[in-house]
């Protein structure tokens, strides 16, 4: 096992990380940017080394400084979290190549997946369903483009191969429209991702996001598990998240978590991963791969009591998977609530210095957040300022454990959309289970 692991991250994940590691005995070395020196998590690291000004490019993105920070320190392992560099195959190359472990999949993994008409024809050839569609990039020939897209039928989704973040994507309703689109979104895919080639997927109407979590070791383990359901999005984000998903026939989840796992025994996978699927009319189709721990990672952590975090660390010093399928049980439910510095209605940024701090508790309760009364919230990054997550012996338990859990939560200085957070979880909708990615968006746009 390491003794000492540098987390290339900030906010809640580089504490989550940070707790996972003292767990296990290990030293952490956290970093971070000229804005973040006065967080909590810093002071309370065994070891903290400045890395750079407060724009993300010149510190958290900057490869050089962080293989330099854990090479200084002695540290023996690298953990990118989640967003940052943690699906960036030339850092994970560049950390290997240090002599230092990425804790996560190798480098050619990430490539493979990052890529997404690879990762989708690795994923056929392992009997992964996924959404009907092209094979390969977009040839230039325009008939061939029609003709793909009269195969498939109208609507269509043209979509980067590199492409990230929800963006780079373009529905196509009918075939006058077909050449444009993809003409514009491979002008953008190449501006924004320096790749453009695009792909073409027959456009779901109204499907849910389903996503199936998995570990995996390096001596040819891989287990699922659970799913989870994360259909409430604004603007492609999610929003709440909960495991397990109402309302799907667990035989078809347990097929379908079944080939993940055997996915990732056949491309060598190792560590946590997620595969995404668009879930309709009671069949999953695969979306892409993250290659990293997600920000709704706790929702399953709480119905497996399994340790993704800690999971991770362990299988990137070498051991095995410290359970196997048989031993993975889904108990209860819960429920995530991503909360943000933004204004509720209109959704910009509030960044600024919290006032009043006041987190729920009780039973079946957990807060992963860096934040606290006080503590100033930097206007340079993801507005993410923490998590609330509740676990309960049923959905109708979690839902009313959230209910309360929010109701006793105050958050003052900044704006936050703890309201939003109160609207959904009295919503009908989310109440009854099932929605689509598309219905918090129409419920807000009704509002306004
Ligand atoms: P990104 O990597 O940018 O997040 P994804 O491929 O995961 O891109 O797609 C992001 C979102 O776009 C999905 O969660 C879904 O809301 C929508 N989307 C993607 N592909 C389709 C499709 N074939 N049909 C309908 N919606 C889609």
């Amino acid at each position: 096992m390491f003794d000492k692991v540098l987390v290339a991250n900030r906010g809640e994940i580089a504490l989550r990380v940070q707790r996972a590691c003292r767990e296990l005995g290990i030293k952490a070395v956290m970093v971070y940017s000229e804005a973040d020196r006065d967080a909590r998590y810093v002071q309370l690291a065994d070891e903290a080394i400045c890395i750079g000004p407060a724009p993300s490019a010149v510190s958290y993105l900057n490869m050089n400084a962080l293989i330099t920070a854990a090479e200084g320190t002695g540290a023996q392992a690298i953990h990118p979290g989640y967003g940052f560099l943690s699906e960036n195959a030339l850092f994970a190359e560049r950390v290997s190549e240090a002599g230092l472990a990425f804790i996560g999949p190798r480098a050619e993994t990430i490539r493979l997946m990052g890529d997404k008409v690879s990762a989708k024809n690795a994923m056929r050839n392992s009997g992964v369903p996924c959404v009907p569609g092209s094979r390969d990039a977009l040839p230039d020939d325009s008939d061939e483009i029609r003709r793909q897209a009269d195969f498939i039928g109208f609507p269509v989704i043209i979509k980067a191969a590199g492409g990230g973040g929800g963006r780079g994507m373009r529905i196509v309703r009918s075939s006058e429209e077909l050449l444009n689109a993809v003409a514009m979104t491979r002008e953008e895919a190449g501006r924004a991702f320096g790749n453009p080639a695009v792909y073409m997927e027959k456009y779901l109407q109204k499907p849910r996001h389903v996503e199936i979590q998995i570990l995996a070791d390096r001596h040819g383990h891989a287990v699922w598990l659970g799913e989870r359901d994360c259909s409430m999005q604004r603007r492609h984000q999610k929003v709440l998240e909960e495991a397990p998903a109402p309302h799907i026939d667990r035989i078809l989840i347990a097929q379908v978590g079944e080939r993940c796992a055997r996915a990732c025994v056949d491309m060598g996978y190792e560590g946590a991963g997620t595969f995404e699927f668009l879930y309709e009319n009671g069949q999953f189709y695969f979306i892409e791969m993250n290659t990293r721990v997600q920000v709704e990672h706790p929702v399953t952590e709480l119905v497996t009591g399994i340790d993704i975090v800690r999971e991770q660390i362990r299988v990137a010093a070498g051991e095995c998977l410290s359970f196997t399928q048989a031993d993975v049980r889904l108990t209860g439910h819960a429920i995530e609530c991503r909360i943000n510095a933004e204004d509720p209605k209109r959704f910009l940024p509030s960044p600024g210095r919290i006032g009043t701090w006041l987190m729920p508790g009780g039973p079946g309760v957990r807060v992963d957040t860096h934040a606290h009364a006080g503590y100033t919230v930097p206007p340079y990054y993801d507005s993410m300022v923490g998590k609330l997550i509740v676990h309960g012996a049923t959905r109708e338990q979690a839902i009313a454990r959230m209910q309360s859990a929010l109701a006793e939560t105050v958050i003052d200085g900044i704006q936050t959309n703890v309201p939003l957070h109160r609207e959904i979880l009295a919503d009908e909708a989310f109440i009854a289970g099932g929605a689509s990615i598309h219905y918090l968006e129409s419920r807000l746009k009704q509002e306004s």
